[in-house]
């Protein structure tokens, strides 16, 4: 993982103003990383804080799955997701297909502020980092 960090932003509607605090708290950090998120994530934030974001697809139009193929392929280093524990969400089947992928792929992951405080003021965050894969070789072979 290089010192310019690809960082997604993920929130659900009612954790929407909790990212934007932490953003606004964080954005000169921020903007010197490559931003992603979900599309109206994407949009308030980019408004609101005047960052570059590239924005995916609404999450429940798929934006989540985007995400989590950028995962696969190796293309985002950090997630941050405020997903909301108190509401039924219609893609809850994508939320959690990407909760997935940043486990599998073992990427940085903070789904609420203490974890994103803590990520961001990581000296690590500033720094290369080499995560580890597992190796799932002998998974696909068994499969054969
Ligand atoms: P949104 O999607 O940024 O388009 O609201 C977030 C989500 O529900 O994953």
């Amino acid at each position: 993982m290089q010192v310019t960090k690809r960082i997604a932003l993920v929130a659900h509607d009612e954790r929407k103003q909790d990212l934007l605090s932490w953003v606004r708290r964080n954005s000169d950090i921020l903007a010197k990383h490559n931003l992603y998120a979900t599309g109206t994530t994407g949009k308030l934030l980019a408004d609101q804080c005047g960052l570059s974001i590239t924005r995916m697809k609404s999450g429940p139009l798929g934006g989540d799955q985007m995400l989590g193929a950028m995962i696969a392929r190796a293309e985002l280093d950090i997630l941050v997701f405020f997903w909301d524990p108190m509401s039924a969400q219609p893609h809850d089947v994508d939320v959690k297909a990407l909760l997935r992928m940043s486990v599998l792929y073992n990427i940085a992951t903070a789904c609420n502020r203490a974890t994103a405080d803590f990520l961001i003021s990581s000296p690590v965050f500033h720094q290369p980092y080499e995560q580890e894969l597992k190796n799932y070789e002998a998974y696909i072979h068994r499969k054969i």
